[in-house]
């Protein structure tokens, strides 16, 4: 009958790319488990892997391994190539000027304790103040709190409203002579919301602060342009945006980076060492001690080739649509809860669901084969802003299909009715 034929929907803005196809570049998405057709919705905690990406890196380990910049042969010249290609990936796609405002880390956590332990250290003193906000995952809190401890500084924090926008007007309060550095999110890990990175960027500095902004949750979802932003400093994860894990980014602006002490101690980061003294090299080597993460940083690069190739506004506007879909068909299930409900958003459902335990919902799906995040996110300041401890977590990719919405919901609605 007519009703049952599955009617077929319109690509969600026209001209986009198809997320089934985007789908069949990542050979995870072929798993099954628990005897189930794998539904991957936890792209927040960190996304899955492109074949090209796993074939830049096998490409890598089978003609190019070698240590960078210090032997004279071939292979070192490729593996150098191949790590400084990719810092020029990364300075292209942040529109950052130079690749020398581009340092490698591990990830985000490292690439804020980088400038918590470098820029602060010397920057920050007692009396001084950093300002965060309520919307921060614990990597962009504790860095700055023990930075504060040490120093004698304070930690300020703007509030959020109930939807889980940061109070812009309760931000520019916190501002004033005392604020060194402010410290936000550009999108949440725990509720999706964007915030007004630029405005805020703006406000601080008319008061003389620096700002670093953490990008972990915004670079898969919209286009960054830090020259545009203006923020002196930007981090971000590379294992969030389908490059491997343990590689990151610290962008820095070249005045802040000129200045900067070394955080670090160690080979590839010196210019001269005696016993009596030594003098450091120039930035990024600076602050690059040791052998990097040379092989992944190169799966980084093809990452950002791969995601450029979808194009951000494409992945922004396929996103958006899908969400306003997964918002209004969660919103039938009986008992649900949104966590965080910003009309700007990014990538991120959070909710709970009235006599539910989280980790029971999370539990239960997964043995459908759908993973979602349960639990507080590494960001439980803004969940107890909302009375809960804990929420689940659907978060999107290119790759997730309105099919991926309906198994989700479809299986929170039998949940449910079998509770009654
Ligand atoms: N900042 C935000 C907003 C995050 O969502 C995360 C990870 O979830 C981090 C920082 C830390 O990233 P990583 O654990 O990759 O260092």
């Amino acid at each position: 009958s007519p009703e049952v034929v599955a009617q077929p929907r319109a690509p969600a803005a026209p001209g986009l790319f198809d997320a089934n196809v985007v789908k069949r570049d990542f050979p995870i998405l072929e798993e099954r488990v628990h005897g189930r057709r794998l539904v991957w919705l936890d792209n927040a905690a960190t996304t899955q892997k492109p074949q090209a990406v796993i074939d830049r890196l096998a490409y890598y380990y089978e003609h190019e391994n070698s240590n960078v910049h210090r032997a004279a042969h071939a292979l070192a010249a490729r593996a150098t190539d191949a790590y400084e290609a990719a810092r020029d990936k990364v300075r292209r796609f942040l529109n950052a000027p130079s690749p020398k405002n581009i340092i490698f880390v591990r990830g985000a956590t490292e690439g804020i304790n980088l400038v918590a332990q470098s820029w602060g250290r010397r920057n920050i003193a007692a009396g001084d103040e950093i300002v965060i906000t309520w919307l921060e995952h614990h990597a962009n809190i504790v860095p700055w709190q023990q930075l504060c401890a040490e120093k004698g500084a304070r930690l300020r924090v703007a509030p959020v409203n109930d939807r889980g926008e940061v109070i812009l007007e309760e931000y520019e309060r916190l501002l004033g002579p005392k604020t060194r550095l402010v410290s936000f999110t550009q999108v949440s890990n725990a509720l999706g919301t964007i915030t007004p990175a630029r405005e805020m960027v703006d406000m601080a500095h008319r008061y003389g602060a620096r700002v670093h902004v953490d990008g972990a949750q915004a670079v898969s979802h919209m286009p960054v342009d830090v020259q545009q932003l203006g923020c002196e400093f930007y981090t971000f994860s590379g294992h969030k945006i389908f490059a491997p894990t343990g590689i990151g980014v610290v962008y820095g602006s070249t005045d802040e980076l000129e200045i900067m002490p070394p955080w670090q101690g160690g080979g590839n980061m010196i210019a001269d060492v005696t016993f009596e003294k030594t003098t450091y090299g120039p930035p990024p080597s600076r602050f690059e001690a040791g052998t990097g993460n040379i092989a992944d940083a190169v799966g980084l690069g093809a990452a950002l080739d791969y995601v450029s190739s979808l194009g951000l506004v494409n992945i922004q506007r396929y996103e958006h649509e899908l969400r306003l879909y997964a918002e209004e068909r969660l919103a039938r299930v009986p008992g649900l809860r949104m966590i965080g409900t910003s009309p700007e958003k990014a990538g991120v459902l959070s909710f709970v669901l009235d006599g539910l335990r989280t980790e029971d919902v999370g539990g239960l799906l997964d043995q459908e084969g759908i993973a979602v995040r349960s639990g507080h996110h590494c960001a439980q300041p803004i969940l107890r802003r909302f009375g809960v401890e804990s929420t689940v977590r659907a978060s999107l990719a290119p790759y997730n299909t309105y099919e991926d919405i309906d198994a989700l919901v479809a299986a929170l609605l039998r949940l449910q009715a079998g509770r009654s």
